[in-house]
């Protein structure tokens, strides 16, 4: 029965999309660019449990930068270093995908291993003005294999 579910999650890879599995914009722990890494800024981050930390600049459909928690081990929260100190000194790549990415196609992105989370995107031509594009939320690998083993992952 588990194996059966799992094959059809497999097959269901093609035709399911990464807007059909990210989590929305609104739900996303995120901070802003010219935060400072104090004692709050840093407790919020821990407290939150995320590995990777969306930064975003004057409103949250600008993300310009992806923070690793992993950044901070070197990071004394006495100091106040501002957050853009160790953006700019790691530089991690941002990872941009369309609303209709299958996932099939984003676990293959995934596995080539440059980041396990992925800012989707849409083209907005809603409305009178010019197209543009719109962020939607993000994925992580763990999405995906949530579609494969149809259950959720419970977090450590
Ligand atoms: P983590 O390693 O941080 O637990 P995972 O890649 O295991 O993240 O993803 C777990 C779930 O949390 C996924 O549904 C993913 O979309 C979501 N997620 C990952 N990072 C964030 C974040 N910064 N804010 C909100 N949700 C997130």
């Amino acid at each position: 029965k588990e194996e059966l579910n799992i094959i059809q999650g497999a097959l269901e890879l093609r035709t399911k999309t990464v807007e059909d599995v990210l989590t929305p914009l609104n739900d996303c722990f995120m901070l802003v660019s010219d935060a400072v890494l104090d004692f709050n800024t840093m407790s919020e981050i821990m407290q939150s449990g995320y590995t990777r930390i969306p930064v975003y600049e004057n409103e949250r459909s600008n993300i310009v930068d992806i923070l690793f928690v992993k950044d901070l081990a070197f990071v004394d929260p006495d100091d106040c270093t501002p957050l853009k100190t160790i953006t700019q000194f790691y530089k991690h790549p941002m990872h941009c995908v369309f609303n209709d990415t299958t996932l099939d196609a984003m676990l293959e992105e995934f596995k080539k291993g440059k980041s396990h989370l992925a800012i989707v995107q849409r083209v907005n031509n809603e409305g009178e003005g010019d197209p543009f594009y719109e962020v939607m939320g993000i994925v992580t690998l763990e999405d995906v294999i949530e579609e494969i083993i149809k259950s959720e992952i419970l977090d450590e």
